[in-house]
């Protein structure tokens, strides 16, 4: 039997490392398994369906190169893949419960399941089992009157109900704890999640089921359903928790969660990809570093970690530039190139010049680059004029600005004498020799000499290697930049 697995997303809210985490999972264990990776869409809540939570989902995962067998856009034999367009199935299966006498309509009015709610509230006890012995020729002829009503499901009211987690081992729960009889069907005739869920997982031959822990909980009442259809459940695991470093459930308040966040905060998908699949699975004790294609063939749910994963912001960070200085300076260029232009640095689209000039300045950025976010301000002298600065800080520690401006006129005319070569024309090492020289006979530091240069030209006290800047920035506009600084200095 080949396996199957699903992510099933609630389109509800943006997709969060733990949904994304969930979804590679499953995929890579469809890929290792030579199985098949599915994607349904569970959207049976329509108050809280958004049309923007389906577009996310598509978006995160094109964006992660993560692909589905069966689902949405791709199709399959099993579809549809939206629950919303499977409502005739979950009625057919919730009126088989019922006339099999494993599931009940019940006709309280909500009022009356408020009031049940308000007075119950301490004990928390759920609802009352009010319409379980309701004769079922009497339901039936008041549902046929047309009286509202859902369909519940009687959950035993003893002896307990255990299923096998892959990770956990045996969980068992005794019957009585468990919701008493949790609607199963909506009096909209739309499905609670876990009668769709169940009857999607069986009609979709899914074979296990790879979800977070969250969902144990509803385990036993599953199982009870399955029971109740007399079919096979899947198998279960349910991943590790993941959480802040604070030991509690990661949330908003650890930093970005959410995978549009990520991606404009200038993290590339490899990272997260590699860094996700590391929350709560491991190779072995040492390696850390793997691509999409090694965890579609090293992913095993024997390497699963049964303790929690604590999300590290900070090791992301640094997957995030190990894989910037992993791209080629191709790539690296296409994925930069939209930030600068969302900063306004580069036109939409970018010129011929533009895509040059970022192309060039790789080698002297690369190496600093955290996040693709990064970039724009440390380009920005390459393609704007530099940014304001004030005369303050083109002065070297303890130096006036007298002093200063006698400093950079020496520069200038180092840099561009009236006659031999010029700074452009030297190597590096024949302009640092003479930029020391320099130093040495005005009776001062190296940095004293180049601090103000480095401002002059970049408008920064921090900059990228300051010769490689000069060299692309040009003759012309460093001349300039340099007499602009000597103004400014008077
Ligand atoms: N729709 C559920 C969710 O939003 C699916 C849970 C499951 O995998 O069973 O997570
Ligand atoms: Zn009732």
């Amino acid at each position: 039997m080949s396996v199957r697995v699903r992510y099933a997303p609630s389109p509800t809210g943006l997709q969060h490392i733990g949904g994304v985490r969930t979804a590679l999972f499953n995929y890579f264990f469809a890929r290792a398994m030579g199985g098949a990776f599915i994607l349904r869409i569970e959207d049976t809540d329509r108050e809280r369906y958004d049309p923007r939570a389906l577009q996310d989902i598509y978006d995160t995962f094109d964006w992660l190169g993560i692909s589905w067998d069966e689902g949405p856009r791709a199709g399959g034999r099993f579809g549809p893949y939206f629950q919303s367009e499977r409502t005739e199935l979950y009625r057919q299966y919730a009126e088989e419960l019922v006339e099999s006498g494993q599931g009940y309509y019940c006709f309280c009015t909500s009022e009356r399941l408020e009031k049940l709610r308000e007075s119950q509230a301490a004990k928390g006890q759920g609802y009352d089992r009010h319409c379980r012995d309701i004769p079922p020729e009497e339901a039936r002829a008041r549902r046929a009157k047309g009286e509202a009503c859902v369909v519940r499901l009687k959950i035993p009211l003893e002896g307990s109900t255990s299923f096998y987690d892959h990770l956990i081992g045996t969980i068992e729960r005794a019957n009585r704890d468990i919701n008493p009889d949790p609607v199963l069907l909506k009096s909209d005739g739309f499905p609670t999640y876990h009668l769709a869920n169940v009857i999607d997982d069986h009609f979709m031959e899914i074979t296990h089921i790879l979800r977070a822990q969250e969902w144990i909980p509803s385990g036993p009442l599953h199982i009870l359903l399955y029971d109740a259809f007399g079919w096979k459940p899947p198998e279960y695991c349910h991943l590790p928790m993941v959480m802040g470093e604070d030991g509690q459930k990661l949330s908003k308040r650890h930093g970005s969660t959410s995978l549009v966040e990520f991606r404009s905060g200038g993290y590339l998908p490899e990272a997260i990809i590699n860094y996700v699949s590391l929350l709560g699975w491991s190779y072995d004790d040492s390696r850390q570093m793997f691509s999409k294609a090694d965890l579609e063939k090293l992913f095993t749910l024997e390497k699963l970690n049964k303790a929690a994963a604590v999300f590290d912001y900070k090791k992301l960070e640094w997957f995030n530039g190990v894989y910037i200085r992993e791209r080629s300076d191709g790539a690296l260029q296409a994925e930069l190139m939209p930030f600068l232009q969302r900063a306004g640095i580069a036109g939409t689209p970018a010129s011929a010049e533009e895509e040059k000039l970022l192309f060039d300045a790789l080698p002297i950025i690369k190496e600093r680059l955290r996040f693709l976010t990064d970039a724009p301000e440390m380009v920005r002298f390459l393609f704007k004029d530099v940014p304001a600065y004030t005369a303050e800080e083109l002065l070297p520690k303890k130096m006036g600005a007298e002093e200063t401006a006698k400093i950079l006129t020496e520069v200038k005319s180092l840099m561009f004498p009236a006659d031999g070569k010029n700074f452009f024309d030297k190597t590096d090492e024949e302009n640092e020799a003479a930029f020391r020289a320099l130093a040495e006979r005005l009776g001062t530091k190296l940095g004293s000499v180049l601090g103000p240069l480095r401002v002059a030209v970049t408008g920064s006290r921090v900059s990228p290697p300051l010769f490689e800047s000069i060299r692309l920035v040009g003759k012309d506009k460093t001349a300039a930049r340099i007499e602009a600084a000597l103004r400014l200095l008077a």
